[in-house]
């Protein structure tokens, strides 16, 4: 696997272009088309959490795809000394962020929070997610945050520590 790093706006850009991935693009889905398992509507070209229509098709969703495939878009892994009395502090943000944009948009979930070794290892349905979890820890604890991402996957991995 190539993995590229950039930094800053050439960084930024890069994800957003990027932005499609192959749970996305795979297909077309016919309108309204509903989610059998979390209940998310496709609808004009998006998933929303538009009320269920009468008669809708239905599909799994990106988002639950890859709960199902246990094919995370994004990686953010938590390391250092500061996680082991801020564990559930750390965690508390964590979810709370997914709260809020799982509440805007539909594709964008935590799959699994897993301890390994020393670290956390949170993973997203959304490469986006994951960025913007890492944005929040850094803002809010500092540390030192790392990027990689892998252009041909479209997979986000970020590394957090303090
Ligand atoms: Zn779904």
């Amino acid at each position: 696997m190539v993995v590229s790093e950039w930094k800053g706006r050439q960084r930024d850009r890069l994800i957003r272009e990027h932005a499609h991935d192959t749970y996305k693009a795979k297909r077309k889905l016919p309108e309204p088309t509903v989610c059998p398992k979390c209940g998310a509507v496709f609808h004009e070209g998006r998933w929303t959490w538009a009320a269920k229509p009468s008669s809708a098709h239905e599909t799994l969703c990106p988002a639950c795809e890859r709960v199902r495939d246990r094919y995370p878009a994004g990686y953010v892994t938590l390391h250092g000394k500061f996680l082991q009395h801020h564990r559930d502090e750390l965690l508390g943000l964590i979810h709370n962020i997914e709260a809020r944009e799982a509440a805007e948009h539909p594709l964008k979930r935590i799959i699994s929070t897993e301890d390994k070794d020393n670290a956390i290892l949170i993973t997203t349905t959304d490469i986006h997610l994951a960025r913007t979890i890492g944005d929040a820890l850094h803002h809010a604890y500092e540390g030192k945050l790392d990027y990689q991402y892998a252009e041909e996957s479209n997979i986000l991995h970020l590394s957090w520590e303090r």
